[in-house]
């Protein structure tokens, strides 16, 4: 059904407006919608009314009182209040529970810790004022308790993040600007010697403020898909930093003998490799080009290595059931890496697989999955350490960072939170910088490699700028 949304133009109410938009696909939004969806608010001492109307649906009104003395705290406990009340208005009417209620926003454990500060028991003002089931409460419970010991309070501290946009062929799915390797073969170099430059204008930018290194990250893309020689010139300035060293290799094919020899000769500590799923016929339809084979051979390279191992699984991959990811989740679990990172699949403008017409998992299986994911991770000693949620994402759900052992990701911490400044080099990559009281400002890098490498020198010259005035 076409709903046309008619919101009063109040900058604290717009915040409601996301509830309706979570119910899609379950309702469609349009301007021109056929059927229409209003809410208003009156606020009389400390009594806050929120009415909503709709023609297909009815009038309804919801009521509370709220203390007035502090006008801000006021003012979210009435909008958390008017989200809820929309949200418990469309779920009745169109019978549908969404796992995380009017719970809304990228970063689930922040509302938490914000919760936390007035509330003793935020998780259940997370299931009883948010609607958020209760399993999903003690995700984002167990989650933003475990991390809170690793999060960034230094803020001389900062990441470095370097982003090589290259991969051997696309994934459906993928809606990064990634290019395939192969046909840009002849410019890699060049590429590499405009990243060892914003590496070195990285350097100066820390020796003149006095930061500390606290992680580095070569992500992507795919780094690997460099080889040895190149990924060596990019990494080699990075080595000698004595700090958390990842870089990606997600896709298996790309990892071969030589590459991990180069990687722990530049003292890296932590690599990813993406299975996303282990049935091979998932595998053929999402674009990956590479066998279930290529992963367990690029686990046994890294097997009896210093390196920890991130291991990302993808729920609700098309045409996989529950039991396809139970057996995928199993199967990584049997590998026993340091991480494994259960993502919901995102289906985004620009990949493939939101223009083919494919088949979708079944209504609710992505939930059962990743509450799976949550059980079975828990029972074999994981914790999960960092979580985010998406744009676009099946049932709205989450992706879950677990670890064993302590063995965190810092760097995944620090992005999710916005923790600490990233200093960023290559194309397509953001450094920010975060300055006291929690502002953050971004710096974009030019997005495409080519236009990158024309503007590599404007680039430093605005990327020290940025950091050094
Ligand atoms: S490996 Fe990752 S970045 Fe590369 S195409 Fe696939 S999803 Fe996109």
């Amino acid at each position: 059904m076409s709903i046309r949304l008619i919101f009063e133009k109040n900058t604290y109410l717009n915040d409601v407006q996301e509830i309706p938009r979570a119910f899609v696909p379950y309702i469609t939004l349009s301007d021109d919608g056929e059927n229409f969806l209003s809410w208003s608010h009156d606020i009389s001492g400390d009594v806050f009314t929120f009415t909503i109307d709709s023609d297909l649906f009815g009038k309804k009104v919801y009521k509370d009182s709220f203390p007035a003395e502090d006008s801000l705290i006021f003012k979210k406990k009435t909008k958390y209040f008017a989200k809820n009340s929309l949200y418990l208005y469309l779920s009745q009417a169109l019978g549908v529970k969404l796992p995380y209620g009017s719970l809304t926003g990228v970063r689930p454990t922040r509302m938490y810790a914000e919760i936390a500060k007035t509330s003793a028991e935020p998780k259940k003002v997370l299931i009883e004022e948010f609607s958020v089931f209760e399993k999903k409460a003690e995700l984002i419970e167990k989650c933003a308790l475990f991390q809170s010991k690793f999060i960034n309070r230094d803020d001389k501290s900062v990441a470095i993040y370097v982003n090589i946009p290259f991969c051997p062929t696309r994934c459906s799915y993928c809606s990064f600007i990634s290019t395939e390797v192969f046909r840009v073969k002849k410019e890699l170099p060049i590429f590499v010697s405009c990243l060892k430059k914003d590496i070195e204008t990285i350097f100066d930018v820390i020796d003149k403020k006095g930061y500390s290194v606290r992680s580095v990250y070569v992500g992507g893309g795919t780094p690997t898909s460099l080889g040895a020689e190149l990924l060596s010139e990019v990494i080699s300035p990075l080595s000698n930093l004595g700090c958390e060293f990842t870089v990606e290799c997600g896709r298996p094919d790309t990892i071969d003998p030589s590459i991990i020899d180069v990687l722990l000769k530049n003292n890296v500590t932590r690599v990813s490799i993406n299975p996303q799923t282990f049935l091979q016929k998932t595998l053929d339809l999402i674009g990956r080009k590479h066998s279930v084979d290529d992963v367990f051979r690029a686990f046994s390279l890294v097997k009896d290595t210093s390196l920890n191992v991130n291991c990302d699984l993808i729920a609700a991959l098309p045409g996989e059931t529950s039991e396809d990811f139970k057996y995928s989740l199993d199967t990584a679990l049997a590998l026993f890496p340091e991480n494994i990172t259960v993502h919901t699949l995102s289906i985004k403008r620009g990949s493939e697989l939101n223009k083919d017409n494919f088949s979708k998992s079944a209504e609710g299986d992505a939930l059962s999955m990743t509450d799976y994911s949550f059980t079975t991770l828990s029972d074999a000693g994981y914790s999960p350490y960092y979580m985010y949620r998406q744009k676009n994402t099946a049932d709205n759900l989450e992706n879950t960072g677990f670890c064993r052992d302590q063995k965190v990701c810092l760097y995944n911490v620090d992005t999710m939170e916005e923790s600490c400044s990233i200093l960023a080099a290559g194309a397509g990559a953001v450094s920010k910088l975060l300055e006291p009281g929690g502002k953050i400002t971004r710096f974009s890098h030019p997005k495409g490699f080519r236009e990158y490498i024309e503007r590599v020198d404007d680039t430093e010259k605005r990327l020290k700028e940025f950091f050094l005035s």
